[in-house]
């Protein structure tokens, strides 16, 4: 094998978002720290994952710091992960080391290539790659499973390990709680060369599932409950998706994280904060192997963060899968799941994601995210980017009764309005958008008051206002149908007001409305989302998420939208001036037929009156 290099800077998404200075924080200072001290200076790296043998193989490990991001594939990622995921890369990125992505697949469950190609997609489309490289494999906790074995004979051996025959029952009472200390089993005290006889008996499946287990030898007196005994292996007849049937002993997750972090030479293993009370038996697991001459020295050290909590939100995958398979959502992939795949089809962008991440920071803290700091984020990246575009969402007909007469019957006149109308000085703008005007136009149902309250300067009888990027127009009245809605609203042109054209500024109007042609208008669905729930919390403190999930979340409209939108790529996002950022779909958009587009966030500043 190869031995990777380290992950450079190569302008991705990834990295456009964080060359603004980066604030510091408790982790950047613990591995500037270490970096200064040379904590891990004299380590080696053998190119792959092993012990301390094959590591001593190795040449000095090029890169400065190794992190990890290590999922259980059980389930899609999401935004919370995205944190984990911009935080594990990201600081292995920024100090010339590497972060590994390793599937946590220690538990015998069936394989979900689903699950796992998803994974590896969200991380790429975030803008990171893994083990040194885009190409390379993702390891797999699995592969460690002899090395697992081996260190727990170890164990046994040096008398830091014993089978346990109580029952479930009688080990919970035996652990005591925290004003109670826990009480020996009556196994403790067997031999080692007793022990390794009964546990190998456990691995060539001469036991029940569930009729023992190995624990680590610690303190049952200690304060820290997970220091009393630990349960390090279980026996569990079940076929694994990686190594098959070779096991039916299986590691518990407390023992095998920390080995999968040592053999992979892992410095720094970054966690949240539910993990803190785990750290004494992480440290002292390792500390043992070591010593031992198992693994290599010094070994990899946890940290813990805060997890991102975020209002309106849900991370769990458990409950997000129950969104799923209860059908309250159309998929991982819908827009309103907070699932990296469903942030995706909103529209979020790998930069909007990566800004979040920087801007929320990492602190040890939990607190609640307003959702409004991650709708921020998508703005502030799409206002340089989106193109522009006019779309009608609640359209009515403006007739202007004296076309024919001063454009002639039939004419249609060509209008242009820039792609991005801000752009920074010198750079050069995208091509701009074409569309024409004619005798009829679309516009908003609510850009027309035939009485207008107090304050409005949009359309009503004797008003002017400019059809933006179009002509200026004097509203007239309207028509309405037997009920009394309205079906047309009547106008005149003001003729020599084109937009762009000398002296077309010296009428003036108080406000400019957005519209789109008849003559070349598209139809096209538009997908109105808001958030899944109404609760800010809605599973805190155990609460039936089901229950607060919003009735409107999804209403659907036929818009109408300028002909540029018609050949928008899947993906590509727009911004429809006044209301909002919006993506053409990835799933259900077809060019040709009738376009799909998703909103994405509404825009900061509400329409004027
Ligand atoms: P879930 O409860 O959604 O299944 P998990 O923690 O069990 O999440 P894993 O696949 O084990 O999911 O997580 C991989 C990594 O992502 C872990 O290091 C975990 O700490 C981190 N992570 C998961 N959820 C969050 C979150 N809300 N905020 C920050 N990091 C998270
Ligand atoms: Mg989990």
């Amino acid at each position: 094998m190869s031995i990777p290099t380290p992950t450079n800077t190569t302008p991705t998404a990834a990295t456009a978002a964080t060359e603004a200075a980066k604030p510091s924080n408790f982790l950047r200072q613990i591995i500037q720290n270490d970096l200064d001290n040379g904590t891990y200076a004299q380590r080696r790296w053998a190119g792959s994952p092993g012990d301390a043998a094959h590591h001593a193989k190795g040449q000095p490990d090029p890169a400065k710091i190794r992190t990890r991001f290590p999922p259980e594939p059980n389930g899609y990622l999401h935004v919370g992960h995205a944190k984990s995921i911009c935080i594990n890369f990201g600081l292995a990125r920024d100090y010339n080391g590497v972060c590994h992505l390793r599937f946590d697949d220690t538990n015998p469950e069936k394989e979900d290539v689903e699950y796992v190609n998803s994974i590896r997609d969200a991380i790429k489309w975030l803008g990171f790659d893994w083990n040194g490289s885009a190409t390379a494999e993702p390891y797999q906790a699995s592969d460690y499973f002899d090395f697992m074995y081996q260190a727990a004979e170890y164990l046994i051996g040096a008398g830091f390990a014993y089978v346990d025959e109580q029952t479930v029952e009688q080990m919970r009472v035996n652990r005591g709680d925290f004003g109670k200390p826990g009480v020996d089993s009556p196994f403790r005290s067997r031999t080692p060369a007793e022990n390794l006889r009964i546990f190998r008996e456990m691995r060539d499946g001469k036991h029940e599932d569930g009729s023992m287990v190995l624990r680590a030898k610690i303190d049952m007196a200690s304060p820290n409950i997970n220091m009393r005994d630990p349960a390090i292996y279980r026996i569990r007849r079940a076929t694994h998706h990686n190594t098959g049937d070779t096991w039916c002993i299986y590691p518990m997750y407390t023992y095998a994280h920390p080995i999968e972090d040592a053999l992979e030479q892992i410095t720094h293993s970054l966690c949240t904060l539910e993990f803190e009370d785990q750290r004494p038996f992480y440290d002292w697991l390792l500390e043992r192997l070591t010593e031992g001459g198992l693994l290599a020295s010094p070994p990899p050290r946890q940290y813990e963060f805060s997890r991102l909590n975020l209002t309106y939100v849900i991370t769990s995958k458990r409950k997000l899968a129950q969104l799923v398979y209860d059908h309250k959502v159309e998929g991982w992939d819908d827009p309103r799941m907070p699932t990296i795949v469903g942030l995706r089809r909103r529209g979020y962008t790998p930069a909007a994601l990566q800004m979040f991440a920087e801007r929320i920071g990492v602190t040890k803290s939990d607190s609640w995210i307003d959702y409004s700091t991650l709708e921020g984020c998508l703005r502030e990246d799409l206002e340089a980017k989106a193109h522009r575009g006019f779309a009608v969402l609640n359209p009515v007909k403006l007739i202007l009764t004296n076309w024919d007469d001063v454009m002639g019957a039939g004419h249609l006149e060509p209008c242009t309005q820039p792609a991005l109308p801000h752009l920074p000085e010198g750079t050069e703008p995208p091509p701009p958008r074409h569309f024409t005007i004619g005798k009829e136009v679309w516009i908003e149902r609510e850009d027309f008051e035939e009485v207008p309250p107090k304050g409005y300067k949009r359309l009503f009888p004797g008003n002017k206002v400019r059809l933006k990027g179009g002509y200026v127009i004097e509203c007239t009245g309207c028509v309405k149908d037997i009920d009394g809605v309205i079906t047309d609203v009547l106008a005149t042109l003001v003729p020599d007001t084109k937009s762009g054209t000398p002296g077309s500024d010296l009428v003036k109007v108080k406000a400019a409305i957005t519209w789109v042609g008849v003559a070349n208008g598209v139809n096209a669905e538009v997908r109105m989302y808001d958030r899944l729930f109404l609760d800010a919390q809605p599973d805190a403190g155990g609460k039936d998420f089901i229950e607060s999930l919003n009735p409107n979340s999804l209403k659907v409209v036929t818009a109408i939208v300028e002909p540029s939108l018609a050949n928008a790529l899947p993906d590509q996002k727009f911004q429809f001036e006044r209301h909002g950022y919006f993506v053409a779909d990835r799933v259900d958009h077809v060019t040709g037929s009738k376009p799909v587009f998703n909103l994405a966030v509404g825009l900061k500043d509400s329409w004027g009156k």
